[in-house]
């Protein structure tokens, strides 16, 4: 999938992709969407959204603290904000996962958030790689949340979407796909 954007995430290896992917070329990976479908509290996306504005016209990224509240169906409380990046690009560094201890039991590291300040609600490749690597691989139910900070609603509450990445390493070929959300009221 090629990228028409400036726009790159780095992620925690130095390695370039098409090495990392080569890697696990002898061990077929293969990505399923494992979460049917996301419900994230007003508060959390209302927090992320100001954390987005905030960095403007940076991007900012974080993680998501939640739960699985059914099979398959995960609950998103709190979105923590870790840095922010440049105009077009923002990474995590190793130090940044240590944000992970904020989270606590019976709440997980359900994946992790950024914004797209104006460039439209997609996974770059790069961003594809951070998520395969970072966390559904290590979580499957791990979702990738994107939010554009110009595209703010009439509810104040950025545009955003989440995504999976569904495909396998031996036609070297992962693809995101969208997550159906849904919007809580409670301050749970
Ligand atoms: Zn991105």
């Amino acid at each position: 999938m090629t990228n028409k954007y400036p726009h790159e995430t780095k992620s925690l290896n130095k390695k370039s992709d098409e090495d990392k992917i080569g890697d696990i070329n002898d061990e077929t990976i293969s990505l399923n969407a494992e979460t049917n479908s996301v419900m994230i509290t007003h508060k959390a996306i209302d927090e992320i959204t100001n954390f987005s504005l905030n960095a403007m016209p940076k991007e900012a990224i974080g993680l998501l603290s939640g739960r699985e509240i059914r099979p398959r169906e995960l609950l998103i409380t709190k979105g923590l904000f870790v840095t922010e990046g440049e105009e077009y690009s923002v990474s995590f560094s190793e130090s940044d996962f240590q944000i992970f201890d904020q989270v606590s039991s019976p709440e997980f590291c359900v994946g992790w958030w950024h914004s797209h300040p104006g460039f439209g609600l997609f996974l770059s490749q790069t961003d594809i790689t951070t998520h395969i690597f970072s966390f559904q691989l290590v979580q499957p139910l791990s979702v990738a949340l994107v939010v554009d900070p110009m595209d703010i609603g009439d509810d104040g509450i950025a545009k955003y979407k989440f995504f999976q990445i569904v495909g396998d390493s031996r036609n070297r070929d992962f693809q995101y796909i969208e997550i159906a959300s849904y919007l809580s009221v409670s301050s749970e």
